[in-house]
């Protein structure tokens, strides 16, 4: 056990572990799902890790988990070879702080992970949602009114409104067709006097990087769109030409891929899973929350991440998860 964790974190999930495994729990494959892992904490980003929360949340998976790379661990789910306290860890879009911040850390407790990153943002991108956010954090003053927008006014008094502010105007684009959203993106920064910095996207040398450092990249398309508002061809080729690009840049042989956005049924369809395998992909996952078991489908793989911001809760929290099949086989065909 790293010491910053402390002898009663140990000790308690110890015991946990035991109880867990003496009911069954312990067969099922945990896979973490992170975005960004921020050098310092963020105000506007108050539900992501920063350096020091990853630093020990990977110590504690090493620890007490068997972190195995993602293509390995579904070979092993499909042939029953698994072993006890399986687990992966996954990053989905392609922040460069997946690289900077990251990585160092991954390599310290070595701990192999799966980057899906989509390759439209790569080399200077920003993905509309952080463009939001971005606007809301520079809005100046007390009160943003998107109002002329449709998008109603916003409190910006404190960090806490002005994050509840960037979630509501995402919450109302997100479904839109991806041109009018990209217009009311350009509205809103325009409205709260933003200017875009530097992206906050890897660069392809970075993705390029990864792979050479021995971590897995996976598809997560061109542009990250919810597949299910696209027509057969337009989704088609977000999720082949999405892996062909990062073959291109050299990521290796990309097998892997991550519905974007990913809940079952609502982002995607059957239709795009069987899209999935028909590209050449050996699995996927998706955003339902649980472990998967070895009777579940490898192309809807369940993730989760644990929010609490303990070593013992954040553990905890994990074991139980480990207990809970995911819902993987449910979603409607068509
Ligand atoms: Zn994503």
């Amino acid at each position: 056990m790293p010491h910053e964790l402390g002898s009663l974190a140990s000790f308690a999930l110890r015991g946990a572990e035991s109880l867990i495994a003496r009911s069954g729990g312990g067969g099922r494959l945990s896979i973490l799902v992170y975005h960004r892992v921020l050098a310092r904490a963020d105000a506007m980003f108050a539900g992501e890790v920063d350096a020091a929360a990853f630093d020990w949340q990977m110590a504690l998976l090493a620890e007490h988990f068997q972190v195995l790379p993602l293509l390995e661990a579904v070979r092993r789910l499909r042939d029953g070879t698994l072993p006890p306290w399986a687990a992966c860890v996954t990053f989905d879009d392609g922040y460069a702080d997946n690289y900077d911040v990251a990585l160092p850390i991954l390599q310290k407790w070595q701990v192999p992970a799966t980057f899906f990153v989509a390759t439209a943002y790569l080399d200077g991108g920003w993905m509309w949602n952080d463009a939001v956010i971005e606007a809301v954090r520079q809005a100046p003053g007390e009160t943003l009114n998107l109002t002329p927008l449709g998008l109603s006014c916003h409190s910006l008094a404190t960090p806490r409104l002005r994050r509840k502010a960037a979630a509501t105007i995402i919450a109302c684009l997100k479904y839109l067709p991806p041109e009018q959203r990209r217009t009311a993106v350009w509205r809103v920064l325009h409205r709260a006097s933003a200017k875009l910095p530097d992206s906050p996207m890897m660069s392809s040398g970075q993705v390029r990087a990864l792979h050479n450092a021995g971590m897995e990249i996976g598809g997560h398309t061109v542009s990250h769109p919810i597949l299910a508002g696209l027509d057969q061809a337009a989704a088609y080729a977000e999720i082949a030409d999405g892996k062909e690009q990062l073959e291109r840049i050299g990521a290796g042989a990309v097998r892997l891929f991550a519905y974007p956005n990913g809940k079952p049924g609502r982002d995607y369809r059957h239709e795009h899973v069987e899209m999935v395998k028909r590209c050449g992909f050996a699995a996927a996952v998706s955003t339902a929350w649980g472990a998967a078991g070895a009777a579940g489908d490898s192309f809807q793989l369940p993730r989760f991440t644990p929010w609490d911001g303990t070593p013992l809760r954040f553990g905890l929290r994990l074991l139980q998860n480990a207990r809970r099949e995911g819902q993987l086989a449910g979603i409607p065909a068509g």
